[in-house]
């Protein structure tokens, strides 16, 4: 993408395509009416930051144009140097899922990248970890709280005796019992447990607690063959014996744990999570393109990076499938917006759903504004798989993991498909954290970076007042994702132990 900065004065725009006749306006706080750009364009009315300014003389109805892109239609006659705000903004149709051109434009492989390495822990599976963790799956949401309990006492009492295990994470959620567990759609929280609990974290050591009633069976979770101890509650001579049992169950998988060094992996073992949250207008300029810059890297080393959230990329799937590696792979991803256009139907919504009031006040004025930034974070390289909600990732290369946009629900079912780090950019500023797995939170604005100082870990705002190119934010995320999946290097999630709690998607009915 070719950014087009006016530097020469302090009021500033960024224009993105060549094509587009509207930009949105750097300066922090916004820029006042009368406001006078190096190129001549005056501000008709005050224009808040992120937020866009006509370039030229629109009537109404006609198309509004960023990323060279339709974003939507004037709903009045609009001037040069005014501020577009959403209400202006008619939201075009979405793409037509019969008319895409599929695997047209498959992008030539990007030239290998030698000489990376990360120091993460083998597992005996084969797969390698970025962290050395004890997790405690659970069947059902009845166990939590005595879960809950036991945790906090094995970590006051038992970790510090093992100093090779960093945590001891229960994997509570609301799933388990009270559900339609043989309806279709079960398979997907279902599958998302299975997946979550032989995390590459964790080691190959899977525990699960289960009440004893629930639909859920415990034993459903453990992977055939899997060396794994269940401890199944309503069997327990009360409470006290309960906690007893994790403790001792724990200490065991601890032992064992324990013994686990971290050694020298390719980056060929890292499976990497891109993810947005609280986006803005910026998203799509700094963080979300310098994220796309940092997958190219990891995918030219060699590594797996999952790009998500159905209703963020469905606006621009018409840009997505020619990239698709092939006609199958193509296909797929029309599968997961397909499902996922029937979904919202069921619930009485649509794609215009997801946009939040910080989206907006941030500039973005609608959903297809939102998708178009969003997908930046897939980089440029070939589409080469598609998973579905939950899966596991099997292949090396950029794959789409359909996913809801929701941060918490993204997380959860990206760390079902192995994900050993999430990168997250953010906007509008969310202290969004996961257990399981680091996240890297990138911000898109100075202003935040400067405000969040002891949250955001990377600033792509720089990108916006040309202090730093794509390119430079784009290898300082690449070598931070080394670094942090190495240990060497903690992000502030990490720091302030944020976490948020695991989030299952469960289109299925509960009952
Ligand atoms: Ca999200």
């Amino acid at each position: 993408m070719q950014l087009i900065v006016d530097q020469k004065e302090v009021p500033l725009y960024i224009k993105i395509n060549p094509t587009d006749n509207v930009a949105i306006v750097v300066n922090s706080g916004g820029l006042p009416a009368g406001t006078v750009f190096a190129c001549g364009l005056e501000l008709r009315e005050p224009v808040p930051q992120g937020h866009k300014v006509a370039l030229v003389d629109l009537d109404q109805n006609e198309a509004i144009i960023r990323y060279g892109e339709i974003i939507g239609y004037t709903t009045r006659p609009i001037n040069k140097g005014s501020w577009i705000d959403e209400t202006l903004v008619h939201m075009p149709k979405p793409p037509s899922m019969d008319e895409l051109s599929i695997a047209n434009k498959v992008p030539e492989q990007l030239p290998p990248l030698e000489g990376y390495t990360f120091e993460g822990y083998r597992n005996a599976n084969g797969s390698a970890g970025t962290r050395n963790i004890l997790g405690i799956t659970t069947s059902v949401q009845c166990v939590a709280g005595v879960l809950d309990y036991a945790v906090k006492k094995i970590k006051e009492e038992i970790l510090p005796q093992y100093p090779n295990v960093e945590d001891v994470v229960a994997l509570n959620h609301d799933y388990g019992c009270g559900v339609a567990i043989n309806a279709p759609e079960a398979i997907i929280p279902i599958r998302t447990l299975q997946n979550l609990a032989t995390h590459p974290n964790f080691g190959g050591e899977v525990m699960v607690v289960g009440l004893g009633c629930e639909k859920l069976l415990p034993v459903r979770l453990i992977p055939d063959g899997a060396d794994a101890t269940i401890i199944v509650l309503q069997e327990q001579q009360g409470f006290s014996a309960m906690v007893q049992r994790i403790m001792e169950e724990a200490t065991e998988k601890l032992k064992k744990l324990n013994n686990r060094q971290r050694v020298l992996c390719p980056i060929s073992d890292l499976v990497i999570g891109m993810q947005c949250g609280g986006s803005d207008a910026f998203s799509g300029v700094t963080a979300n393109p310098a994220v796309g810059y940092a997958a190219n890297l990891l995918v030219r080393a060699g590594a797996t990076v999952l790009f998500s959230e159905v209703t963020e990329v469905r606006d621009g799937i018409h840009l997505l499938t020619p990239r698709a590696v092939n006609e199958e792979v193509g296909r797929a991803l029309i599968r997961e917006m397909k499902w996922y256009d029937h979904y919202l139907e069921l619930g009485g919504a649509d794609r215009s759903a997801n946009t939040t009031p910080g989206n907006k006040r941030g500039g973005l004025a609608n959903i297809v504004e939102k998708a178009l930034g969003s997908i930046a974070k897939s980089g440029t390289s070939a589409i080469m798989g598609v998973l579905a909600p939950g899966e596991k990732a099997t292949q090396k290369g950029l794959i789409y993991a359909a996913t809801p946009a929701s941060d918490f629900v993204c997380g959860t079912l990206q760390l079902a498909s192995g994900i050993h780090l999430q990168v997250f950019t953010t906007g509008r500023g969310t202290p969004y954290g996961l257990a399981m797995a680091p996240v890297i939170k990138v911000s898109t604005r100075n202003a935040l970076t400067e405000h969040w100082h002891d949250l955001i870990d990377v600033n792509a705002g720089r990108i916006a007042t040309g202090e730093a190119t794509i390119e430079e934010v784009g290898w300082e995320i690449f070598r931070l994702i080394i670094d942090v999946a190495s240990g060497r290097k903690e992000t502030w999630a990490e720091h302030w132990g944020l976490h948020n709690a695991l989030c299952l998607f469960n289109p299925a009915p509960i009952t």
